[in-house]
Parts: structure tokens; sequence; C-alpha cells
């Protein structure tokens, strides 16, 4: 049977939707009760974890074998948050986690340098608080003019600095941002923002 050019696609896209229609009725669960159907799990210790790519949180459950390597990655149905299901980047964890090309060590440039130089990870968090200490010390403001609202200006105490900023990554849940901003209020940072408002 010949079929043409517009037969086809007005088939595909019917079957397409129809099965579209029939997927989003049926409840995202991972317990097989209606849903997708329950993943095995393979056999290791189970060690719960949080998927890292954002800030959904989605729990998970990783598989790890004697050597204390992860051999799989599923979401756990425990979780209220995802029940079990996890997106296509959450079920591709164990590839992020089982990667020959993922960085594993601190690069490190210098100002002016061409190249990455390798350094240790204690190097690297002792540079990061002595140059936040450095810029902090340099740049303080105790007191700032402020307009008195009779159009001269009063000093007030702002204990505030402008020379730092933070922005966070989507990665980062509601308990790390509690925490983050914690320090960085405590330091007086003001420029405080967050990826997942951009
Ligand atoms: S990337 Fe996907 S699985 Fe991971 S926390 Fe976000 S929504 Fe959940």
């Amino acid at each position: 049977m010949k079929v043409t050019r517009r037969q086809f696609l007005k088939f595909t896209s019917g079957a397409i939707g129809a099965a579209a229609a029939a997927d989003l009725a049926r409840p995202a669960k991972a317990d097989g009760a209606g849903g997708a159907q329950k993943a095995p799990i393979k056999s290791g210790k189970q060690v719960p974890t949080l998927c890292p790519y954002c800030s959904v949180g989605c729990a998970q459950i990783a598989m790890v074998d004697e050597k204390g390597k992860i051999i799989d990655i599923q979401g756990n149905p425990d979780s209220p948050i995802n029940e079990g299901t996890l997106c296509p980047k959450g079920a591709a964890t164990w590839q992020f986690v089982n990667n020959d090309q993922r960085w594993t060590r601190v690069k490190y440039r210098a100002p002016g340098s061409d190249h990455w130089e390798e350094k240790p990870l204690d190097w690297a968090m002792q540079r990061i608080a002595e140059l936040t200490k450095q810029t902090r010390d340099a740049n303080f403001n105790e007191f700032q003019g402020m307009p008195d609202g009779k159009g001269g200006t009063v000093k007030k105490r702002v204990m505030n600095t402008y020379a730092l900023a933070s922005l966070g990554g989507a990665t980062m849940d509601n308990e790390w941002n509690y925490a983050h901003q914690k320090l960085f209020h405590a330091l007086g940072v003001v420029y405080l923002e967050n990826q997942a408002r951009i």
C-alpha cells in the first residue's frame, strides 16, 4: 500500500497523541500501582542520597558494592517529594558518578596564566577563605550616609560590604540556601542571589 507523506504524518501524530494522553492519565509512581513499572534494584548496600542536579531535591537510593563502588541509582519510593520517580536527568545520575571525564581534583589558573594547575582541596579552601577575608576587610562599611528626609544626610550603621557577591546554583536546596545566606549575611554581603530566580 502506498502511503503519502501527509497520511503518514496524520497517522503518527494521532498515535503519539493517544499514547501521550494515556501516559498522562497514569500516576507516575514507581510502586507499579498503575504507574511506571518498578525497576529491578541491583543487589548491594542501599545508601539513601539526594539527586545532585536541581533544587527539587528528589531522593535517591544508591546501590553500592562491597568495594564501595556505586553500581546503580534509583528514585526512593519513601520520599514524599518524588515518590520513587526521577526525571531523565536524575535517572542518569549513575553516569555522572562513573565517568572518567569527571574532574575530581581542584584546577587552579593563576591570574595572567594560560594554563591550569592541579591543587589540593585544602589549598583551595584556604585560598578562598583568605581572599574573602582580605576583600571584606578592605571594603567593609561600618557606617554609610543616608538621606535624612530633610534634604541632608545622616550617618547610619550598616555593617556591610559591596565588594563580595554570591550567586547560588540550581542544585542548592532550601536547607543549603538557609545555611548559605546565614553565612553571607554574617559577613555583611548584600549581593546574594540564587540561580533559581534568574
Ligand atoms: S534533576 Fe530531576 S531527579 Fe534530580 S532533583 Fe531535579 S527533578 Fe529531581
